[in-house]
Parts: C-alpha cells; structure tokens; sequence
C-alpha cells in the first residue's frame, strides 16, 4: 500500500530542491565527444566528462563492438560461472592484466561491483582495512559489507597513515592499505612511492582503484604503478571500462592470482550478477590493442592538460595542482560555482560547479576534465571563455 511514504517522500524532494542539493540531468542528443548536442539545440564544449582518451566514440572501438554483436550475440543470459563466460571474456582478462603487469584479472559489471566485491571474499573480522578518508563510494560500501576492522586516515597524509597501520597492527592478522589512485574532485595522485614504503615496514598489502587514473597517469597511462615506478608491487587493483577505456560499462580487479581466484570463489556481485554484454567485451579488447600500439593519446591528453593548467594559472584562476587530467579551478564559494558554470554554459563551454557535500564546505570549485579529443582551439576557447566569465565574476587574481 504506497500511502503515507508518498508524502513523506514529496517532502524529502522538496527539502533537497530547496537546499539546493536537487541533481537535474542535462539532455544529451549526440554521441559523447569534445563537442556535443544538447535537446536545447545548443551545441557545447565538453570539459566535464570522464572520456579522457576521446574513445567514447571511437571508430574502432564502435566497429569492434558490432562485430562482436554478429559473432557472439547480444546478451549472455547467464552469471560467469554457470554459462556466461566466452572467449573473449577470458581473452580481456588476459588483456587487463598485461596491461597492468599484474598475474590474473577479473571482470564485473562495473567498478563499483568490483569495489563491493573485493573485501568480504579475503578479509575477516580479525584483519583491519586502512583506507582513505576521500576514496570512491564504492570502496566505502565494500568495506562495510566486510567483517574486517576499519581504520581511516586523512587524505593522502602519510604521517596519518602510519599511525594507523601502527594501531592496526596491534590487532589485525592481515593488513591492507585502500587508496584511490586518482581523487575525483582535487584531482590528487595518490602518493604510491610513501604508501609502498609503509606498506612494506608494516607488512600490509595494498589496493588502488585506478578509475580516474588507468589510461591517463603515467607517460603510457598504465597508472599509479607507472608513475611511482613500483608496476608488480600493488597487490590489488581495481578499474573501469567506463572512463579512459572507452567509457562504456564493465568493471575489473586486477592483482594477485589467488585472491582473483577467491573473487571468483566467493566475490558476491561477480556470483550473482550477469555477465558482462559482449560488445562491451569486444570493444574493451580492441581498446586495450589501441594501448599496446601506441600512447600517442597519452602524450596528447598530457600536452592538453598542461597547456590548460598553465594558461588557467597564467590568467589569474587559483588552479590545484594535480598530475592527472582532473583540473580544480576553486572558487570556494558554493553559489558562486553555480553562477560560473551556468555562465560558461552560455558560452558554450559545459562544465559542473561542485560544492558542499561534494567537496568540504568552504572548497566550491569547478571541475574541468580534460581529454585527449579535445583539440588546441577547444581548450583555447575554453580558456577565453573563463577568462571572459571568470573578470565579469571578479574571481581572477590581480
Ligand atoms: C567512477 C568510479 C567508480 C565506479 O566505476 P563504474 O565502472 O562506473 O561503476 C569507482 N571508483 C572510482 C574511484 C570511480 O571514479
């Protein structure tokens, strides 16, 4: 009987529109790229997606796809284990784990499966997770649905992380370090080298989600392990197909071989999830054969986002530093983020204004992605059109 919860729930929208916290959906009519079509007619700039390779639309990846419709169908109908694994599955596993440097892969329907899957299957009620205080919403659920103990440090404080490990050596019979490889709204590198070290001195294992990192950070893009130099030492990682890869859907842990080989024992959406599609398969292997080729969309996407942060420092915006393709222009103020980014719509430039609860309160700021289709008269015109908007608004330093 759907009685007094409806009410209840009426009022509940109302407060979140009035707090103005109400999450509205742009309408989309074209395929995902640099330039996109709105259903307004206006045709924009793109700064806000996570198509940091420019592979949404890929032709390859788009032809893979359908040939992979004509040889191997549409659906599996099936969980991995009982007849939703073919070929090709087992061939992207191979794949991701070259890719990585790491011993064996296992593929979800999405990262956050991954995330949720990752801890209960290894961890019990006598180990202790040591996990940073931004990572992914994924991890913070995957970590409640595990018995293990918690422990939390500060944001990339490693004075904080030490302290932690110390108190959960105390108790704890296995330990694990969880980390973001790349935080989403400062754009942050993980320091990989200072947490390699700690895990070593206290015997702990480590896991990174490289969802914003895989593909962008590094000179190929293979990620936080290529940057800090340690590929082979994280014992767990964890990605998306959905960002740099092409950005469809699909999701992987990547690591050690026995606790791959637990995940697929025990790990509960891998169990009792389907499948993932075989287009989503296809295109993931021809886009991991683009990886092997070249990483001439690294070096762009590199040179793209430098060029960027330079010029947005150069004309005054109070830019974070970052080694990824995240750019946090900070304005502190929530409603002044709106402000700006409504108005850089105007100008045809689409980007999103974060703000409390997103980000600490006081930390508004707008968060500019850059891409590897993004061409220099792209991020040109941005830059100007921040720079028009950013004088009108008063936000640039003198
Ligand atoms: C996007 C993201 C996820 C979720 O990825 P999906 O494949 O879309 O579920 C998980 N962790 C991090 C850090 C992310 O940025």
């Amino acid at each position: 009987m759907y009685g007094k919860i409806k009410d209840h729930l009426t009022q509940e929208l109302s407060n979140i529109k009035e707090a103005g916290l109400f999450k509205a959906e742009r309408i989309i009519t074209s395929p995902q790229g640099a330039e996109i079509k709105l259903n307004t007619g206006a045709e924009v700039l793109n700064f806000c997606a996570n198509n940091y390779l420019g592979l949404s639309n890929h032709p390859r990846l788009v032809k893979a796809a359908k040939d992979i419709l004509d040889s191997h169908g549409f659906g599996m109908s099936s969980v991995r284990f009982i007849c939703g694994t073919q070929d090709i599955h087992k061939t992207l596993e191979a794949k991701i784990a070259e890719f990585f440097g790491t011993e064996d892969t296992i593929l979800y329907a999405a990262a956050f499966d991954a995330n949720g899957g990752v801890f209960e299957p290894i961890l019990t009620a006598e180990d202790a997770i040591i996990s940073d205080s931004l990572n992914h919403a994924s991890i913070i659920d995957g970590v409640r649905l595990c018995k293990a103990q918690r422990f939390r440090y500060e944001n990339a404080d490693m004075e904080d992380l030490e302290k932690q490990l110390i108190e959960a050596s105390k108790t704890a019979r296995f330990k694990i370090i969880v980390t973001d490889g790349v935080f989403s709204m400062d754009g942050n590198v993980a320091p990989m080298d200072k947490i390699n070290a700690l895990a070593k001195k206290y015997d702990a294992m480590i896991m990174v989600d490289e969802c914003h990192s895989a593909g962008v950070v590094g000179k190929t893009g293979r990620g936080v392990t290529e940057l800090f130099n340690i590929r082979g030492e994280v014992d767990i990682i964890t990605g998306t197909l959905g960002k740099a890869f092409g950005g469809g859907i699909g999701g992987f842990t990547t690591g050690k071989k026995e606790i791959i080989e637990m995940l697929r024992q025990r790990s509960r959406p891998y169990l009792f999830s389907n499948s993932l599609i075989p287009a989503a398969v296809g295109a993931g292997i021809e886009m991991f054969d683009m990886m092997a080729e070249t990483s001439e969309l690294q070096d762009k996407l590199h040179w793209n986002t430098d060029y960027f942060m330079e010029k947005m420092k150069a004309v005054g915006f109070d830019i974070k530093p970052s080694k990824s393709a995240i750019c946090a222009v900070m304005l502190y103020d929530a409603k002044l983020s709106q402000e700006m980014a409504s108005k850089l719509l105007d100008e045809g430039i689409y980007v999103i204004g974060f703000y409390y609860p997103v980000v600490p309160k006081d930390l508004a700021r707008i968060r500019v992605q850059l891409s590897a289709a993004h061409e220099k008269e792209h991020l040109d015109k941005a830059i100007a059109a921040f720079t028009k908007v950013g004088k009108e608004l008063g936000v640039l330093k003198k």
